[in-house]
């Protein structure tokens, strides 16, 4: 069975060639300067349908919410790691993107930027109060920087199913919280 929890980091490289076997087109606003086929549009077949239904609620509520980007391939983030070799991009096979199970987001109050203050927006706030009901949590949160490696982003969203992403947030614990906690225990 797919494991939704997959951890994907530094340490725990994604294979080149690995693509998710189900990528589906996720129809929710996305910046129009995203060509209408680009492979930022697509998601883990499970995760694109839970991100619609995430942005029906949204929006009912007159959150203004766009999504970004969500796969990436791996060429693609060795383009840009390349360009950007100190900077905030992940390292080639490093990236929950390429598992199709993240999903980057904005606000226009924040010009659709990827930025710190996303957080302080009513769709910053919206989707981290609700995004665990859909299944997504903020995987890089700001007091657990040191335990993930990556600072603090308050717009990348990681779908990991409703009930871990309830759990996470019940308990405060991170991804890589729950993979050490549970590794320690199978010993
Ligand atoms: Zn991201």
């Amino acid at each position: 069975m797919y494991d939704y929890a997959q951890l994907v980091d530094r340490e725990h490289l994604l294979c080149p060639h690995y693509i998710p076997d189900d990528l589906k087109l996720v129809n929710v606003p996305f910046p129009c300067q995203v060509p209408t086929d680009d492979l930022r549009r697509f998601l883990k077949k499970e995760a694109a349908v839970y991100v619609q239904e995430m942005f029906k609620a949204a929006a009912k509520e007159k959150i203004s919410l766009f999504a970004i980007s969500g796969f990436r391939s791996y060429k693609r983030q060795s383009v840009l790691y390349q360009r950007n070799p100190n900077g905030a991009v992940a390292f080639p096979g490093a990236s929950e993107h390429q598992l199709g199970l993240a999903l980057d987001v904005s606000t226009p109050d924040v010009a659709l930027e990827l930025t710190e203050e996303f957080e302080f927006t009513q769709a910053g706030k919206w989707v981290a109060a609700y995004g665990p009901l859909y299944g997504f949590i903020l995987r890089y949160p700001k007091r657990k920087t040191s335990i993930t490696g990556i600072p603090y982003e308050p717009w990348h969203l990681r779908y990991v199913t409703k009930n871990l992403a309830l759990y996470l947030t019940l308990t405060g614990m991170t991804l890589d919280e729950y993979h050490i906690h549970f590794s320690k225990k199978k010993e």
